[in-house]
């Protein structure tokens, strides 16, 4: 263990934790693009999903641990709950990658043990070291987590983590699950683990929580002061109710202030050795590629991240930054990468010059998925002189997310200004290849082009969110649309771009109905209305 105490890991759990916020479901594809990202990125641990909760959970873990999962990147990691099934099934998913790890939980809180589980604390005292033995049979790195940490006794807690570390646990993760507890208390927490748990020096100490009161990120900075080495956080700090602390906001309060806090983990303070493996530079497109996949936008006063984060307004700031970047800003925009959108391609780039530059950005397509994105990028570059990385990979990215297309966008036509009614014409092709055309009013022009979708797809469904969003400035900028829909309890979501936003707007909104109308055919639909699985860290 030693090697690892001195410096931080970072486990991100962005397609796990991040994934459970409310309308941020991913697809198989999307959660690889993603994975693919954490990895350039650093992350050291990726937890990749709840194999056990859903086929799709499995396949997506799965995937991800056959192409992400190689020797030298990281860790894949799959949540169970402290049963056989779970682990057998994470055991499985996880079993293509080249450095795998099982995360199980359970309770340890009375009034979860009394409520939820009906168990007694002996019976836990049990449960937990034989599960953690099983998941060993799987793979050596097994990560135990105490749910509801923060409410447990301390005493019955120190007792389940001694046995777990007895029985082969090498990571015990303590997760504030309810987002209560406050940075000093955390720290207390972490430090009485440290100080009472007897066989603590053979497991690293791991800590996970939520922002409910706005405090996650404290807390585990406060954490790793009093002896935590791994931190479970997320892109953008996305994740149930309020999220997880925000993996920007960490790895750059420990890159800024390493000064600050080398001598907790032992070193001398004016070290410059990075606290973290995290490769800053990437943060940036991290957290626009999660932005954009999951629909989730960064408010523009996000630390670290935001598009205000780096901006000087103020004229006394200008002039400062300008005579010294220093006089106010702590950190340079170039640390995470803000500044390496550059413009790289035109309307004449050939395409040797795109493929080359897609796979500098990360981007690994077959021929025909390439042949595709060419037609896409020449398409957008005869609207849009200059096309820059963040086009690219927005270009890019609207491809992956596309469902199978099952009704297709013949034509969206509106009419609208301030002396018409605005009427939109919309002519869609059906799975069975007979074309519809409907003609509708509305109060704008994409609720007229909506009108008339729904008029053509007739699915029961809620529109709950609906965000354009441009990729760069200028008014030739490429708009994004993502539209969410709910159905029986289920969301969907759709997601397109184009330099036209009316056009991205029927794109999408016929994208999610694709969604919707293609989990609609499947026979297990209804059994997946109900999620089965609802406990959580
Ligand atoms: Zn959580």
């Amino acid at each position: 263990m030693s090697d690892s105490q001195d410096r931080i890991i970072i486990f991100d759990t962005t397609l796990r934790d991040g994934e459970q916020s409310p309308g941020a479901t991913l697809n198989k594809e999307e959660k690889l693009t993603i994975a693919r990202q954490l990895a350039r990125l650093g992350v050291d641990v990726i937890e990749a999903g709840f194999p056990f909760a859903s086929p799709g959970d499995f396949e997506a873990v799965q995937t991800i641990a056959q192409q992400v999962g190689t020797p030298d990147g990281p860790t894949i990691c799959g949540l169970a709950r402290a049963t056989r099934g779970d682990i057998k099934a994470a055991g499985e998913a996880l079993e293509p990658a080249a450095n795998k790890r099982i995360h199980t939980f359970i309770a340890t809180s009375d009034i979860h043990l009394q409520y939820k589980l009906r168990k007694t604390r002996e019976e836990v005292l049990a449960i937990a070291p034989e599960m953690v033995a099983y998941a060993k049979t799987f793979t050596d790195d097994v990560e135990f987590s105490p749910e509801d940490a923060g409410r447990s006794d301390p005493e019955f807690m120190y007792r389940v983590l001694e046995a777990v570390i007895d029985a082969g646990a090498t990571t015990v993760n303590i997760p504030d699950t309810v987002g209560y507890t406050t940075p000093t208390e955390f720290g207390a927490l972490i430090r009485g683990i440290k100080e009472n748990v007897r066989n603590i020096d053979k497991a690293i100490i791991s800590v996970h929580g939520h922002n409910d009161l706005g405090l996650a990120v404290a807390n585990f900075l406060e954490a790793v002061k009093n002896g935590a080495r791994q931190l479970e956080c997320t892109i953008n700090g996305i994740g149930e109710r309020a999220g997880n602390a925000a993996l920007e906001e960490l790895v750059m309060a420990l890159h800024v202030r390493r000064q600050y806090f080398n001598p907790f983990l032992g070193r001398p303070a004016e070290s410059e050795e990075p606290l973290t493996q995290i490769n800053t530079r990437e943060i940036y497109k991290t957290s626009r590629l999660v932005s954009n996949l999951t629909g989730m936008f960064v408010q523009p006063n996000k630390a670290i991240v935001g598009a205000n984060a780096f901006a000087h307004e103020s004229g006394i700031h200008q002039d400062g930054v300008l005579k010294n970047k220093l006089t106010y800003e702590i950190m340079d925009a170039q640390s995470i990468g803000v500044n390496e959108n550059q413009i790289v391609l035109g309307k004449h780039s050939g395409r040797n010059a795109f493929k080359s530059r897609l796979k500098e950005l990360g981007f690994d397509l077959s021929e025909n998925e390439l042949n595709k994105a060419f037609l896409n990028f020449k398409k957008f570059a005869d609207r849009k002189k200059e096309i820059t990385d963040w086009d690219l990979e927005s270009i890019v990215n609207d491809q992956i997310q596309q469902p199978p297309e099952l009704y297709k966008l013949e034509l969206a036509q509106v009419s609208c200004g301030d002396r018409l009614r605005p009427t939109a014409t919309v002519t869609l092709r059906a799975p069975n290849g007979e074309e519809k055309t409907a003609v509708a009013l509305g109060t704008g022009p994409v609720d007229a082009v909506y009108k008339a979708i729904h008029q053509i797809i007739d699915l029961p469904n809620e529109l709950i969110e609906y965000t354009v969003q441009s990729v760069t400035a200028g008014i030739d900028a490429l708009g994004e649309v993502t539209v969410r829909l709910r159905h029986e309890g289920r969301v969907f979501s759709g997601h397109a771009a184009n330099t036209d936003v009316i056009v991205a707007s029927a794109h999408a909104y016929v994208n999610a109905l694709n969604r919707l109308y293609g989990a609609m055919q499947s026979p297990s639909f209804s059994a997946q209305a109900e999620p089965t699985v609802t406990s959580r860290v």
